[in-house]
Formats: C-alpha cells, sequence, structure tokens
C-alpha cells in the first residue's frame, strides 16, 4: 500500500491534492476571484462595451469621414468627448476597450483618460493584439500577432489601471476557408492570449470574429461559427483558462442561429458574450441585439453589447471636429448606448424614428480593425 506520510497536512490545507483540478494549478483563488469579479462588473444587467480601441490608421478612416485631419489632438478630443460624457453612462457602459496611445492621453481637464473612465465606475480594458499576419498557403487566411512580449505589456497595462483586454483574430468564410488550419492556429493563439492575461490579472476578451464577406447562407455562418467556437473552447480548456473570468466577443445577426450556436459551444461557465457590431448599422446592432435577448431559448449567459462603430457613427456624424457641436455628439452617443443597454435586456422598443446615421450601414469589406 502506498503510504504519504503527510496525508494528514495534505487534507489540512486550503488545496489538497484531492480537490486539485488539475496537478498544476495556475490561478490562486484569489486571482480567480479578482478575475471573475472583473468580468461580472463588466457585463452586469444592462452593460456592455464601448470598443473605442480603434488603431492610429483606423481613426483616420473615421475622421476622415468627417473631414477632420487625423493628429493626435483630433483623435484625444474625439475620445474626451465620449469620455468625458455624464456619470449615468456607467448604467449601459460597464467598460471600455481603449487603444495604447489613449490610454496615456488626458482630458480636457488635464486628466489621464483612464482614470476619467475609471471615476464613473467604469472598467478599463485595452486592446493588446497587434494585428493579423498571413497564413501563408492558404486563402488569404490569418493569425494574429503579439504573443512576443505580450506579459511584459500586460502586467504594465495592470499598473496603468487596466483590468481587461481585448485581442481580435480573424476568421473568413468561403468555398475553401476557413481551413483547418485557420481554425486551429487561431484558436490557440486566443487561448495562448488568454492564459498570459489571466497570470497577470487582466480578464481576456476572447474575440474569434468570423466576417460576414461573402455569399454563403445563414445555414452555413451558423455551422462555420459552432465549429469555430468549438475549436476555441477546446484550446481555452487545454490552456487551462479559467472560463469564469473571460469574456466572449463573437459575431452575430440572425437572433435564432446567433443563440443556437452559442448554446451548442459556449460553457455556462463563462459570464458574458459582447458581440461586435461588424459594419451593422447602429439600428441594426440594437434591434439584433435585442431580439437575441427575446429568443424564447435558455440563455445562461449575459447577451451583450461590445460595439465599436455602432455606438460612434451617430456621435461622429454629429461631431465633424466642431467643438460647438461637442454637446450633440455626447447626446447621440448617450443615447445609442442607453439603447443598446436596454437591448442587452430585450427591453428596448423602437421607436421608428432612427436617424439616418443610425440607420446606414457601416460595413466595409475584409474589415481591419
Ligand atoms: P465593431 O463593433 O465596429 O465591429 O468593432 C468592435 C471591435 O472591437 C472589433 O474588434
Amino acid at each position: 500500500m502506498l503510504i504519504i506520510p503527510d496525508l494528514q497536512e495534505y487534507r489540512s490545507t486550503n488545496t489538497p491534492t484531492y480537490k486539485m483540478t488539475h496537478q498544476f494549478p495556475s490561478l490562486s483563488p484569489e486571482q480567480k476571484e479578482e478575475l471573475a469579479t472583473i468580468a461580472q462588473r463588466i457585463v452586469a444587467p444592462g452593460k456592455g462595451i464601448l470598443a473605442a480601441d480603434e488603431s492610429v490608421g483606423t481613426m483616420g478612416k473615421r475622421l476622415q469621414n468627417i473631414n477632420v485631419e487625423n493628429t493626435e489632438e483630433n483623435r484625444r478630443c474625439f475620445r474626451d468627448l465620449l469620455f468625458s460624457v455624464d456619470p449615468t453612462i456607467a448604467e449601459s457602459v460597464g467598460g471600455v476597450i481603449f487603444f495604447h496611445e489613449t490610454l496615456y492621453q488626458k482630458s480636457d481637464k488635464g486628466i489621464l483618460f483612464p482614470q476619467v473612465v475609471k471615476e464613473k465606475g467604469i472598467v478599463v480594458g485595452i486592446k493588446v493584439d497587434k494585428g493579423t499576419a498571413a497564413l501563408n498557403g492558404t486563402d488569404g487566411e490569418t493569425t494574429t500577432q503579439g504573443l512576443d512580449g505580450l506579459s511584459e505589456r500586460c502586467s504594465q497595462y495592470k499598473k496603468d489601471g487596466c483590468n481587461f483586454a481585448k485581442w481580435r483574430c480573424v476568421l473568413k468564410i468561403s468555398d475553401s476557408c476557413p481551413s483547418a488550419l485557420a481554425i486551429a492556429e487561431n484558436a490557440n493563439v486566443l487561448a495562448r492570449y488568454a492564459s498570459i492575461c489571466q497570470q497577470n490579472g487582466l480578464v481576456p476578451i476572447v474575440e474569434p470574429e468570423i466576417l460576414p464577406d461573402g455569399e454563403h447562407d445563414l445555414q452555413r455562418c451558423q455551422y462555420v461559427t459552432e465549429k469555430v467556437l468549438a475549436a476555441v473552447y477546446k484550446a481555452l480548456s487545454d490552456h487551462h483558462v479559467y472560463l469564469e473570468g473571460t469574456l466572449l466577443k463573437p459575431n452575430m445577426e440572425v437572433a435564432m442561429a446567433t443563440v443556437t450556436a452559442l448554446r451548442r459551444t459556449v460553457p455556462v461557465s463563462v459570464p458574458g458574450i459582447c458581440f461586435l457590431s461588424g459594419g451593422q448599422s447602429e439600428e441594426e446592432a440594437s434591434l439584433n441585439l435585442n431580439a437575441i435577448n427575446q429568443t424564447p431559448l435558455a440563455r445562461p449567459w449575459r447577451l451583450t453589447f461590445s460595439y465599436g462603430r455602432a455606438l460612434q457613427a451617430s456621435a461622429l456624424a454629429v461631431w465633424q471636429g466642431q467643438a460647438g457641436k461637442r454637446e450633440a455628439a455626447q447626446e447621440a452617443f448617450c443615447s445609442r448606448a442607453k439603447i443598446n443597454g436596454l437591448a442587452s435586456k430585450g427591453e428596448y422598443k423602437p421607436t421608428g424614428e432612427a436617424d439616418q446615421a443610425a440607420t446606414q450601414s457601416l460595413y466595409t469589406a475584409s474589415y481591419v480593425y
């Protein structure tokens, strides 16, 4: 018989061997608790995420549309407009995703943006990926780069006030896509990123975006979404990622197909699913989220928004770079956030008065964020 001499001692400690989930636990109970609490705060009832993490180049395209020059000051001005709205914004926005540059910029009042956002009770997040890179020998498929030095960057971001992170992978649908390689590689890189984030106290938003581009039908989109998400959750499990301390950011459109795909693939331990808007108009993105939250299927996670384009389009259109339009632009942003907060509870009742900016498609082919 095998005798373990200090069995008594093992049993009296907090983490006795026989209770361990696996042999080499990667996070302490305190770390897990912190991550789970952050994730739940971000997706508390009625709340979603403002994705304001456009890179310098992407922000340039947004500003170009309203004839505003892409300078650091103009980018700061627009972010200041968003972050300085009335504190009641925190009733519908639980988290804001920053781009690196914005994290170190200050408001008109000279306060660092992360501080401005935190003071409202909103959680600060940071985009940590470094964009896509070609997967050679595929039909233009990609992986996402940025793992080198990621742990050090995450550790610094945590010190600088961030509590969650985002990493976007992109998959596309065609006759030959997504390939087995693209599915496996993107699932693995998302899991590796998620594991590094959690070690540094950041809740990872796992974003495997499947582009809507192409002629495929709804059935194929749902099928591919299920295959991709199943691979992602297998990889997260393989990498010992603590699911209670993660959020998923997938594509969505038709409510029944979206919820069915999620129910088949996303564990109930995941606290929230925050959809990207993916080029839908503001109004479409709100209506689809609302419909998702009205489906007659059990939905064990919070289903909410993490919109970039569909939360900022009206505000940008109103602002036009003019100081005198700042307040009106802030109102446009707040009203969109409020609508999405309602949609995240399935309580949005459209009035049919959505203005032109809110119904205009924001779609760009092969979108690069
Ligand atoms: P859209 O809502 O504009 O698709 O962007 C959200 C996002 O953060 C994509 O990574």
